[in-house]
């Protein structure tokens, strides 16, 4: 088996959310789809260790914000990487309520549903929650953002708790066909290669890449700054690691 077939699957990314005795709980997922139009009826996969899952299955209700391409990656950082246990993930996002009473992410988002629990279905690690959408609202006309696009583009792992989850050490060691290049070689740029990939670092919580060619413009690094002379309070922009979670 392939691992990296499951990365052909396409799929958007969300911010499931739910309310709980006066308490707001979410987070980022790329698994919410819609089974049935009459009534509609949307399905989405949650995993048992996410704090949130319980809270939907008790609550009986959730909202889907559909993420939009441009994201705010400190929602992603935020809500898909790090746990609710430890601070309020919606101190600094505008949300809104519909039927349910759901909060429901407004920002970064392109649209939103609000469902009623349904059914759910014990399928292992996760519980897939089926649910009625009982309203659902188009806030922006942004292009929404795509598991594939994030992928490629931020160079990040699915989280743990992801239904799409594979260790990366198993999606490194398939090796895929490429696209079919042209031969014609490839201008490189005096120096890069001389420091044998030294310009780039890893941050071993979300995967994402700090290349000092680039720097970090969303933290005010300037392009051509190396890691090393980043400043010690620097953080991961994606899950907020600090330094010493890069390699
Ligand atoms: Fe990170």
């Amino acid at each position: 088996m392939k691992y990296k077939a499951f990365h052909k699957l396409s799929y958007g990314l969300y911010i499931i959310a739910t309310g709980f005795e006066g308490k707001k709980y979410g987070y980022i997922g790329n698994t919410a789809f819609q089974i049935t139009s009459e009534p509609p009826q949307v399905a989405i996969s949650s995993h048992k260790n996410n704090f949130t899952t319980d809270k939907i299955i008790k609550s009986g209700k959730f909202s889907i914000s559909v993420l939009q391409k441009d994201v705010n990656t400190s929602l992603i950082g935020e809500f898909g990487f790090m746990s609710g246990a430890e601070f309020d993930k919606f101190r600094n996002v505008e949300t809104t309520t519909s039927v349910t009473g759901a909060p429901i992410i407004t920002d970064s988002s392109v649209a939103w549903f609000d469902c009623k629990v349904i059914n759910s279905v014990d399928v292992g690690s996760h519980i897939m929650i089926i649910g009625e959408v009982l309203d659902s609202d188009v806030i922006s006309g942004e292009e929404p953002l795509t598991y594939d696009y994030y992928r490629e583009k931020y160079k990040m792992l699915a989280p743990k708790n992801a239904p799409t989850y594979v260790e990366k050490e198993k999606l490194d060691s398939e090796i895929v066909p490429e696209k079919e290049k042209k031969p014609e070689p490839v201008e490189k740029k005096p120096g890069k290669d001389s420091n044998e990939g030294g310009g780039v670092h890893t941050c071993s919580i979300c995967g994402f890449q700090y290349n000092q060619d680039d720097g970090d413009p969303s933290m005010g690094i300037p392009p051509g700054t190396p890691f090393e002379d980043l400043p010690d309070d620097y953080k991961c922009p994606i899950c907020n690691a600090g330094k010493d979670y890069f390699k």
